[in-house]
C-alpha cells in the first residue's frame, strides 16, 4: 500500500526507520484485514511540529537548534511519547517511534495515545547550564502543543529525570498563577520529589525482565542458570541487567557508545552500573577485556537485550548472534532484514512495543498519581505492572499461535484491533 509520507527538508541518509515501522505495519494490517479506512487513518501522523529555536551558550553567544515532536493518533486518549537528544534524531525517526507508541500502548491497554519527539544535538558538547536553557527554551517553543490532557512526554535516549522537571517548572511557568500547580502531569519520569513514580525509574528494564521470565517459563529456560548480553547500558539497558541479576542470571558482555567489554565468570551489574554513573560509559571497567563490536555480537549466550538505538540488528549483524531470544529492550533495533534472519534461525524475538512497554504503564501511572494527588507504594506499581506486563504478553503470544506468525505481527495484530474497534464504534467526524 502506498503510504503518503509528507515532505520534509531534512535529508534522510541513514535506514529510513519510518519505512521499517510502515513495512511491519503493512504486514500485519495485511494479514489481520484491517479494514481500509482505518489503515488509512493509522498510516498517518496526526501532527508534526518542527521548530528551530535560540539558546545562549556559556560563552555568551547563540546557537539555534532543531526540535521536534510528532503526534501520531490520540484515539485512545492523549498523546504520549518520550524525548531524545541525539545528533541523528529527524523527522523520519521521530515520526516511526512516534508510530510505535501508538501501537505500544494499545498493547498494553492503557488510554494513551502515541508521540515522540527529541531534539538534534550532541548533549556531550554542551555544559549542565546550556542543557538546561536548550530544554527550557525548546519547552517554550513547544508552547500549547504539549499539555497534561494533551501531549505528556517522558525520557528516552539521554534525557532523564531532570530533564523533566526542567520541562515541568518551564511549562508551569507559562500559566496563570491559579493553573501553576495542577499541570505537574504535563511529563512523566519526573524525580520523586517533584511529583514522579516511585518505580519509574526502573520501569522500563522491569518490563524486559518480567517479559523474559514469562517466556523462560513458557520454554523451560532456568533464569537461574541463564545467560544474557545487553547493548546500551543506560537507563534501559542497566536496569533490565540489574534485575535479570535478581532472577539469578549471569551477564556476559555489554556495548556502549564507549566499546564492549565481556568476562566469563561474569560481570556485576550493579557495580557496572555505578561505573557508568562515574566513568561515562563501561569501557575500563575492572576485571573485564575490551573486545570489539563483532566478537560482542558473537557472545554465545541464552539472552540478548538490545537496549541501545534502533536498526542494530539487521541483514548483516543477525547471522552473528548466538543466542536464544533477543528481548527488545530498545526501540526499533531489529529491522526487516534483522527479522526475517533470526525468524529462520530459530531465534525468538520479544518484540519493542511489548518487551519495553513497562516504562509507558508506569507512566501512566505517574500521571494517575499526579491528577489525584496521590502516592502509590513501590509494592503497589510493581504489582500493578506485573499483572499489565503478563495480560499483554500472554495477549500477544496467544494471538501469534492464532495467526501463525511472528510475535511482532502479533503485537501490532492486537494494538491494531484494539484502535480498529474504537474507530468503528465512535466514527470519524463529522
Ligand atoms: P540512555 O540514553 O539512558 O542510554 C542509551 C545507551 O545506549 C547508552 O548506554 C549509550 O552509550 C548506548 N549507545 C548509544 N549509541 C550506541 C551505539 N552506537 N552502540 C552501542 N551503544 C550505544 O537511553 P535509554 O532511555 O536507556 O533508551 C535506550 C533505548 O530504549 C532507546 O531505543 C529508547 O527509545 C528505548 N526506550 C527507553 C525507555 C525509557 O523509559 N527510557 C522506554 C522505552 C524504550
Amino acid at each position: 500500500m502506498a503510504v503518503p509520507v509528507p515532505t520534509t527538508s531534512t535529508v534522510i541518509e541513514k535506514q529510513s526507520l519510518y519505512d521499517n515501522v510502515i513495512w511491519q505495519f503493512d504486514r500485519s494490517a495485511d494479514l489481520m484485514g484491517l479494514d481500509p479506512e482505518i489503515r488509512k487513518i493509522m498510516a498517518a501522523t496526526t501532527n508534526e511540529i518542527q521548530v528551530h529555536f535560540p539558546a545562549r551558550m556559556d560563552e555568551g553567544n547563540i546557537e539555534i537548534f532543531t526540535g521536534y515532536r510528532v503526534q501520531h493518533n490520540n484515539a485512545l486518549g492523549p498523546y504520549k511519547g518520550g524525548l531524545r537528544f541525539h545528533p541523528a534524531v529527524d523527522i523520519d525517526e521521530v515520526r516511526a517511534l512516534a508510530m510505535w507508541m501508538t501501537l505500544k500502548c494499545a498493547v498494553v491497554d492503557i488510554p494513551f495515545g502515541g508521540a515522540k519527539g527529541g531534539i538534534r544535538m550532541d548533549p556531550s558538547r554542551y555544559s549542565a547550564d546550556e542543557i538546561q536553557r536548550i530544554v527550557r527554551r525548546f519547552t517554550f517553543a513547544l508552547g500549547d502543543t504539549i499539555g497534561p490532557e494533551f501531549d505528556i512526554p517522558a525520557p528516552d535516549v539521554n534525557t532523564n529525570s531532570q530533564t523533566m522537571a526542567w520541562i515541568a517548572d518551564t511549562y508551569a511557568s507559562t500559566m496563570p498563577p491559579h493553573e501553576r500547580s495542577r499541570c505537574t502531569h504535563v511529563v512523566t519520569g519526573k524525580p520523586i520529589e517533584s511529583g514522579g513514580s516511585l518505580g519509574r525509574e526502573k520501569a522500563t528494564g522491569q518490563g524486559v525482565a518480567f517479559t523474559l521470565r514469562e517466556w523462560a517459563k513458557d520454554h523451560e529456560v532456568d533464569l537461574r542458570s541463564a545467560t544474557f548480553i545487553v547493548q546500551g547500558y543506560g537507563n534501559v539497558g542497566s536496569w533490565a541487567a540489574r534485575l535479570m541479576k535478581r532472577f539469578g542470571s549471569k551477564l556476559l558482555a555489554v556495548e556502549d557508545v564507549t566499546g564492549a567489554i565481556t568476562a566469563p565468570d561474569g560481570i556485576d551489574p550493579d557495580s557496572l552500573a555505578k561505573y557508568v554513573v562515574e566513568h561515562g560509559g563501561v569501557a575500563g571497567y575492572p576485571g573485564t577485556k575490551e573486545i570489539d563490536h563483532t566478537t560482542f555480537l558473537r557472545t554465545k549466550a541464552d539472552i540478548f537485550i538490545p537496549a541501545a538505538l534502533e536498526n542494530t540488528i539487521t541483514g548483516a549483524t543477525a547471522p552473528l548472534l548466538d543466542v536464544k531470544v533477543v528481548a527488545e529492550g530498545a526501540n526499533g533495533p531489529t529491522d526487516p532484514d534483522g527479522d526475517a534472519i533470526l525468524a529462520k534461525r530459530g531465534i525468538d524475538v520479544i518484540p519493542d512495543i511489548l518487551c519495553n512497554s513497562g516504562g509507558v504503564v508506569v507512566s501512566y501511572f505517574e500521571w494517575l498519581q499526579n491528577k489525584r494527588s496521590e502516592y502509590w507504594e513501590l509494592v503497589e506499581v510493581d504489582g500493578k505492572l506485573l499483572r499489565i506486563i503478563v495480560n499483554a504478553y500472554r495477549k500477544v503470544r496467544d494471538t501469534a499461535k492464532r495467526y501463525r506468525t511472528d510475535w511482532r505481527t502479533a503485537a501490532f495484530i492486537c494494538a491494531l484491533g484494539r484502535l480498529e474497534t474504537v474507530y468503528k464504534e465512535r466514527g470519524v467526524f463529522p
